[in-house]
């Protein structure tokens, strides 16, 4: 059986940071793995600026903060890195006795290791959290489904959208489509005021002029084989609207993605176990995520 001394589990920004930061502070043995085929895992879907002014001291896209990664990466390993990486393999489990299970193409193989790093990410609360009426039929997307739809397979999602959450990724969206051509027709949010960061509400809701129906969600969705509308109900009053359109996209917020985990969250974490970036919490900016992972990184090759 393989022994690592860490094993660094996902290869996005917090990963593929920490891994390197803890080779360049000495450790070896280091297996970096992501089940996707490349690294950078989010970042790879975000083609808009905004990215990494904290960090690199520079304004670039997500995809270009991806290059920045796998030429670090690349580096350290040209220069004598000890870091295996394994893409294609996604880790089922991981145990208390410090062994971890991997699934790649054919292969299903145990390793132990005396460290790791959760640097898995985080998942998008779907439609299926809320109690919401109706069948429920093509058309519904959270809105990392249609920015993977969008930027990565070119795939269309329909003209006329409704956005469930004014959140930063609900208002990206919102501006891509725009861009496209599309009719964003309403952004519902549950709260007295839009989310997001302030940045994005000046250049998003506000420049683009979005309707944004506050105090809301929606309460049934309609369609058969196609979604054709939603219903809205102010949480105050109680007022029920039908919006018409072809498209609902769902932006309601991130979850961090700790599933692999095999014990309750809620005991305490052992101490060779650490968590890093949107798995840890979820941060708005990248740079705040690298920051972190460079931090735990050193701390994690002593
Ligand atoms: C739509 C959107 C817009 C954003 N806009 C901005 C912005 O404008 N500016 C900015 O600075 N930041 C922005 N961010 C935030 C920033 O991109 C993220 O916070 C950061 O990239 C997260 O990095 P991470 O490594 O924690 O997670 P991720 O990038 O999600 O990486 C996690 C990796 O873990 C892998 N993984 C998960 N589970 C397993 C497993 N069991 N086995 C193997 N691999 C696994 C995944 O495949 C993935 O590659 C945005 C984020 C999103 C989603």
């Amino acid at each position: 059986m393989k022994e690592y001394k860490l094993l660094v589990i996902g290869a996005g920004a917090a990963g593929v940071t920490a891994a390197v930061a803890a080779a360049r502070a000495g450790a070896d043995r280091i297996c970096l793995v992501d089940r996707d085929s490349c690294i950078g895992g989010v970042l790879n879907q975000c083609k808009h600026s905004g990215f990494g002014v904290g960090y690199y001291g520079e304004e670039m896209s997500g995809t270009e903060y991806a290059k920045r990664l796998d030429d670090m990466l690349t580096q350290a390993i040209d220069g004598g890195a000890d870091i295996e990486l394994r893409l294609g393999t996604m880790v089922t489990k991981i145990t208390e006795n410090r062994h971890a299970f991997l699934a790649s193409q054919g292969c299903y193989e145990e390793v132990a290791f005396e460290k790791c790093l959760l640097a898995s990410g985080c998942r998008e609360t779907t439609l299926q959290s809320l109690c919401v009426a109706g069948t429920r039929p093509e058309g519904i997307y959270t809105a990392g489904e249609a920015q993977k739809m969008l930027n990565i397979y070119s795939r269309d999602v329909g003209d006329d959208i409704v956005i469930l959450g004014t959140g930063d990724i609900g208002q990206i969206m919102a501006r891509h489509y725009l861009d496209e051509g599309k009719n964003v027709i309403a952004m519902i949010e549950k709260s007295d005021a839009a989310g997001g960061m302030e940045r994005n509400r000046r250049n998003i809701i506000e420049k683009y002029d979005i309707p944004v129906v506050l105090r809301s969600t929606i309460v049934e969705v309609f369609g058969d084989s196609h979604i054709t509308a939603v219903k809205v109900r102010n949480l105050d009053s109680g007022e029920e609207n039908i919006i018409e359109c072809s498209t609902l996209i769902t932006a309601m917020g991130l979850i961090p993605e700790r599933d692999i985990l095999d014990w309750d969250e809620k005991k305490q974490l052992p101490d060779w176990l650490t968590m890093c970036g949107n798995c840890d919490y979820v941060h708005d900016i990248v740079d705040s995520v690298s920051l972190q992972a460079e931090r735990l990184g050193v701390t994690l090759a002593k």
